[in-house]
């Protein structure tokens, strides 16, 4: 049920519906909209309905949400959700590029693809520690050490990391250095794991499960946002379909339909939708026609002999020129990426040796 104050209601006023609605055992989420508060009752209470509400004073409306996504519903929230990342929104009418490596490989190897990336044109770093093998005996990250690489290139470019979480034993460590953490396609539906990032306030990014439909990817991120983190991202990675020419299949309609359905937004990765680094650029371009509010892309300075994921990564040269092409589409649908910063002449001093 939603509960849409009038304009003007006041904080007392808002006040007095939450209080009643935490009497009948439920609870209440806040959306402060630009014209109007809407107010998202959750939780389970068969005796309670929209009359006991409706007669308190300065309330407009009373409604039921037919989905079984509450707040992630744009009715609980019509204007689109935009978060304040480092340095950059993400939500808004500017795109940014969120790009690295599969795995975090060394110190020397994510330093220099942070200054790499960072010159051609990326927002925020990515580069996974932990990473989900089909194969236990591939490897499986690096680890926690990571995380101290990935602290120097965020010190060193001032980009904020994106990391994938795959355990709730992880997250205590992440927290500490992490500025977006990363829900891979095979935790999508990891419960544990989503009740316990909704419990922080760093933003998540959460992408698509590879056989999820829209319907339970909403109701994931419903298991963050239910427990009060609201920073949200949701991510089109490609889904399981007969077609192998690709590693999955992209579903451009995603986006659309998810811009339609819910406040959150919503980005892509044209990098695990497609499989293969030639198609990157052509998927990520179609992403901002279509309506993404970011990309992420992986980018490997050898991709030959990256540990995982080479085939599809770009190099540094390459995503330059995706980033110049995304730019173009980006402006003919009337938005632009985020302003990049200038390098410093003394952040590329040598400090990616030993
Ligand atoms: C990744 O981002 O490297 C990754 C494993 O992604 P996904 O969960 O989409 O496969
Ligand atoms: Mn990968």
């Amino acid at each position: 049920m939603i509960i849409i104050m009038q304009p003007g209601a006041t904080e007392e006023q808002v006040k007095n519906v939450i209080e009643h609605i935490e009497k009948h055992q439920l609870s209440a989420h806040t959306s402060i909209g630009v014209e109007q508060t809407v107010i998202g009752v959750v939780g389970e209470n068969h005796d309670v309905s929209p009359s006991a509400f409706e007669s308190l004073p300065n309330v407009q409306a009373v409604q039921r949400i037919t989905e079984p996504y509450k707040l992630a519903s744009r009715r609980f929230h019509p204007e689109d959700s935009c978060f304040l990342l480092d340095g950059f929104t993400i939500g808004s009418v500017e795109i940014p590029i969120i790009a690295g490596p599969c795995s975090v490989e060394s110190r020397q190897q994510i330093l220099e693809l942070a200054l790499a990336v960072k010159e051609a044109g990326a927002n925020a770093l990515r580069g996974g520690i932990y990473k989900p093998r089909q194969s236990p005996y591939s490897f499986q990250g690096i680890g926690e050490k990571g995380l101290e690489y990935l602290a120097e290139a965020k010190a060193l470019t001032g980009l904020p990391i994106v990391v994938e979480v795959m355990a709730v034993s992880q997250l205590a460590a992440m927290v500490e250095f992490v500025d977006v953490l990363q829900i891979g396609t095979r935790n999508m539906q990891n419960f544990d794991l989503l009740r316990a990032v909704g419990e922080t306030r760093i933003p998540v990014l959460l992408k698509r499960g590879m056989s999820a439909t829209i319907e339970d990817l909403l109701m994931a991120a419903e298991y963050i946002l239910a427990g009060g983190n609201y920073r949200v991202v949701l991510c089109e990675r490609g889904i399981r379909t007969f077609e192998i020419a690709t590693r999955n299949t992209t579903d451009i309609n995603a986006v659309p339909v998810l811009k339609s359905l819910t406040h959150l937004p919503v980005i892509l990765d044209p990098s695990h939708s497609t499989g293969h680094s030639k198609y990157v650029t052509a998927v990520a371009k179609a992403a901002v026609a279509a309506g993404a509010d970011g990309i992420i892309v992986e980018v490997h300075q050898d991709p030959p002999h990256a540990i995982s994921d080479g085939r599809q990564s770009l190099t540094p040269e390459a995503f330059a020129e995706m980033v110049i092409k995304v730019k173009a589409v980006a402006e003919a649908v009337d938005r632009h990426l985020v302003p990049s910063k200038i390098l410093l002449p003394k952040e590329m001093n040598g400090v990616i040796h030993g």
